[in-house]
C-alpha cells in the first residue's frame, strides 16, 4: 500500500512457477518488481528508480492525493525451512513515511535492516543480485568488473552471510585495537606517576 502508484493496498498472490504481469507502457508493471526490491531490503535509491527514499511513497494523482507513507509486506512460504526458524511463513514488512523515517519487520517483530539481509542470506536470497533481475540488468552483469562478478557469485553460492559476519568480526576488531591502543596510551601517561607514588610509599614505609 502506497508504493509508488499503488495508492490501495493491492495483492498479488506469486503461486505458479510462471506469471507473467501484462499491461501497457506506465501502467506499473516495474513498480511490482521495484516494491519487492525495495521489501528485500534496497538501499540504492537509483536501482529503485528515484532520488530520494522517500520517491517510493504514492506522490498523488488526478483521482487521490498523495499518501504519508508506503507499506510492503513480502509473503514467504518457508514449508521446507530453508530459513532456518520456526516458521512456515515469513512475512517482511518495509514501511517508510514521509519524514524519512523506515522500519523493517519479520513476522510483525521490529527488526534491523541487517537481520532481513541475515534471514535472506541463509536461503541464498537477497535483494543485491540474482533474486531481482530488471531490465538491462543481464547486460550489468555481462559487462561488470571481475569484482562485481564475484559480488553477484558470492550471494548465488551462499557465502554472502558469512561475508556479512566477517565484516562484522572485523570492525568489532578494529574497535576493539582501537579501544587496546587508547589504554596503552593511559598506560604509558600514568606509568611515571605511579613510579613517583611507589618512592613516596617505600620512603613512608621506611
Ligand atoms: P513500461 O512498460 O514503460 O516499462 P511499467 O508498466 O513498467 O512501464 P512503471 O515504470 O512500473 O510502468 O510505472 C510508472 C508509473 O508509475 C508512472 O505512471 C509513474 O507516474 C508512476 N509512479 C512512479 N512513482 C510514483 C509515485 N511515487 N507515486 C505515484 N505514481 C508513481
Amino acid at each position: 500500500q502506497g508504493f509508488k502508484s499503488f495508492a490501495q493496498p493491492v495483492e498479488f498472490i506469486f503461486n505458479r512457477e510462471l506469471t507473467t504481469i501484462v499491461g501497457p507502457n506506465g501502467s506499473g508493471k516495474s513498480n511490482i518488481a521495484d516494491a519487492i526490491r525495495w521489501v528485500l531490503g534496497e538501499q540504492s535509491n537509483k536501482t529503485l528508480r528515484g532520488k530520494k527514499s522517500e520517491d517510493v511513497i504514492f506522490s498523488g494523482s488526478d483521482k487521490k492525493g498523495k499518501l504519508g507513507f508506503a507499506q510492503v509486506n513480502l509473503y514467504l512460504n518457508n514449508k521446507d525451512h530453508l530459513v532456518n526458524i520456526d516458521y512456515e511463513q515469513i512475512i517482511i514488512t518495509r514501511k517508510i513515511n514521509r519524514q524519512g523515517e523506515s522500519e523493517y519487520l519479520i513476522n510483525n517483530n521490529k527488526v534491523r535492516l541487517l537481520d532481513v539481509q541475515m534471514l535472506l542470506a541463509q536461503a541464498n536470497f537477497g535483494q543485491k543480485t540474482y533474486s531481482v533481475i530488471g531490465q538491462g540488468m543481464i547486460t550489468t552483469i555481462l559487462t561488470s568488473s571481475a569484482a562485481e562478478r564475484k559480488e553477484f557469485f558470492d550471494e548465488a553460492t551462499g557465502v554472502k552471510q558469512f561475508q556479512i559476519k566477517k565484516q562484522q568480526a572485523e570492525n568489532k576488531l578494529r574497535h576493539s585495537k582501537e579501544n587496546i591502543e587508547q589504554t596503552i596510551n593511559i598506560l604509558k601517561e600514568l606509568a611515571p606517576h605511579l613510579r613517583s607514588l611507589t618512592r613516596q610509599v617505600n620512603k613512608l614505609e621506611k
